[in-house]
C-alpha cells in the first residue's frame, strides 16, 4: 500500500519524431536510392526502424492486424502469436494515442543469436489510454530487428528486458490475453477468463472514488486498475514492510521536453498484487486512489503524511460503510501513540514498524483534519510535497501551517482522544 515512482527516469529521449500516421508496407528498397546525398548505412537503418515503428503504431490505432503483423518475422510462429495477442490487447484497452520512438542517441546492440544483422534498439512507447490517461505515458521497450529479403522485421521484443532503463515488471498487455472492463472513471484490466472479477473491481473502484474526493478535494478524473494473475505485473521492489505490497499507485511518467533525461508525473495507475486481486475492495482502492490524487503535487511529502492521508480516506470510507473504526483507533491511542517521540521517519517507515507506522500516521492525519481542517492539511501537504526532504524545512512548514513545532505536534496528538 504505497506510492511508487517506477524507475526508468534516466532513459533519455532526444528529438521526438513526428509520428503522424504513415501506412503501408515498409521495404528496405524504399529508402532513398544512391544519389549524391545518400545517407550512411546507419542512418538508412535508423530510418527503416522509424518507419517500421510508425507502421506498428498506426496499425494498432486503425485496427489493422495484417499491417501490424507485416512487421513481424514470418518464420517465428511464437512471436507472431504473441504479437497478435498484444495487438488484440491494445485494441481492447482502447488507445487515444500511440507512438513508438527509437532512442536516437543509443547505439543499437548486436543480437547475434538472431543472425549477423540483428540489432536491438531502445524504443519508447508513448501510450495514452482513451478516456483514462490525461497524457501519454512512457513505456520502455527493446525491439530487435533484422533485415531480410530487403525488409526490416521484428524478431524479438525482450532482448533488452532487465537491462538499463527497462522496468522489472511487465505491462498488462504483455502478459497474455486480457479483458478490459470500462466504467465511468475507471478501466480495469484482468486476465482473459476473469471478467467477473474485473466487473467486481470496477464496482469497487466506483464506490471508492467519492470517498477519495471527499477526503482530498482532488482526484484523478479516471484511472486504470491492473489486476493480473501473472506475478510479473508487479515490480519485486514494490514492497511494504518487507513483504510485497497488496497494491501500489504507480506513477505514469513522461519525458520533460526541455530535459529529455528527466521524467515528470503525468498521472498514476493502480496495480493490485496477483494474490490480492480477488480480495481487493473499495477500501484498498480508496487508499491507492488517494495516492494517485495527491501524486501531481510532488514527491517530497513525508511518508507519515502520504500514508496517513491514504489511511484517513480509507478509514472514512470504512466508517461510512458501517465499520466501527473506533476499536483500532482506541488501540492505537492506548498503545502506539503514547510511545511516539517524533513523527514516523521516512527511512524506517516501511521497515519492521510497518503495521504501527500506518496506524500511527492515520491518527496523525485524523488529528490534523479534526483540529485544523482539510484546507490546512491540504496546504501543508502541497508545500511539503514541493519542499526538499530536509528536517529543518519540514519543521518550518509545520510552524507555518499549524503554528506547531514537531515536538508540540507530537505532544498534542498524545492528548487526542478521537474526532470531535
Ligand atoms: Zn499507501
Amino acid at each position: 500500500m504505497l506510492a511508487v515512482g517506477a524507475g526508468a527516469v534516466a532513459w533519455s529521449v532526444v528529438g521526438r519524431q513526428d509520428t503522424s500516421a504513415a501506412m503501408g508496407e515498409v521495404r528496405a528498397s524504399s529508402a532513398p536510392s544512391a544519389t549524391a546525398s545518400a545517407p550512411p548505412a546507419e542512418d538508412r537503418l535508423h530510418a527503416q526502424v522509424d518507419a517500421v515503428l510508425k507502421v506498428r503504431a498506426s496499425a494498432v490505432l486503425a485496427g489493422k492486424l495484417p499491417q501490424f503483423l507485416a512487421t513481424v518475422d514470418p518464420r517465428n510462429k511464437k512471436l507472431r502469436q504473441q504479437q497478435q495477442v498484444l495487438f488484440g490487447n491494445l485494441r481492447k484497452i482502447g488507445l487515444r494515442k500511440l507512438t513508438y520512438e527509437r532512442e536516437p542517441k543509443w547505439a543499437p546492440e548486436p543480437q547475434p543469436q538472431h543472425g549477423p544483422s540483428a540489432h536491438a534498439f531502445r524504443v519508447q512507447m508513448m501510450v495514452q489510454i482513451a478516456g483514462i490517461d490525461p497524457a501519454p505515458r512512457a513505456v520502455q521497450l527493446g525491439y530487435t530487428f533484422v533485415e531480410r529479403g530487403g525488409r526490416l522485421l521484428l524478431v524479438d521484443d525482450d532482448d533488452l528486458n532487465g537491462s538499463y532503463g527497462r522496468g522489472t515488471y511487465l505491462e498488462p498487455w504483455d502478459l497474455g490475453a486480457i479483458e478490459a472492463i470500462r466504467k465511468p472513471g475507471v478501466l480495469v484490466v484482468v486476465p482473459a477468463g476473469e471478467r467477473a472479477n474485473g466487473e467486481r473491481l470496477a464496482r469497487e473502484a466506483r464506490a471508492a472514488a467519492p470517498g477519495v474526493r471527499a477526503a482530498t478535494r482532488r482526484a484523478q478524473a479516471a484511472i486504470l486498475v491492473i489486476a493480473m494473475a501473472d506475478r510479473r505485473s508487479m515490480d519485486p521492489e514494490w514492497q511494504s514492510g518487507g513483504h510485497p505490497a497488496a497494491a501500489v499507485a504507480a506513477y505514469n511518467l513522461a519525458p520533460i521536453a526541455e530535459d529529455p533525461r528527466d521524467m515528470k508525473v503525468v498521472g498514476s495507475r493502480v496495480v493490485i498484487h496477483p494474490d490480492q486481486r480477488k480480495k481487493a475492495g473499495r477500501l484498498l482502492l480508496a487508499h491507492e486512489f488517494t495516492h494517485a490524487a495527491m501524486a501531481p503535487l510532488g514527491f517530497s511529502a513525508p511518508t507519515w503524511l502520504v500514508e496517513g492521508l491514504a489511511m484517513y480516506a480509507e478509514m472514512q470510507l470504512a466508517e461510512q460503510r458501517g465499520y466501527d473504526v473506533s476499536e483500532p483507533r482506541d488501540e492505537l491511542l492506548d498503545e502506539a501513540i503514547p510511545q511516539l517521540d517524533v513523527l514516523p521517519i521516512d527511512g524506517v517507515f516501511h521497515g519492521e514498524y510497518d503495521e504501527d507506522s500506518y496506524g500511527v500516521s492515520w491518527i496523525l492525519v485524523e488529528f490534523l483534519m479534526d483540529k485544523y481542517g482539510q484546507k490546512k492539511v491540504n496546504a501543508l501537504y502541497a508545500d511539503l510535497a514541493q519542499a526538499p526532504e530536509d528536517p529543518t524545512l519540514r519543521e518550518q512548514l509545520l510552524r507555518k501551517h499549524l503554528k506547531l513545532s514537531e515536538t508540540a505536534f507530537v505532544a498534542a496528538v498524545k492528548k487526542y482522544d478521537g474526532p470531535s
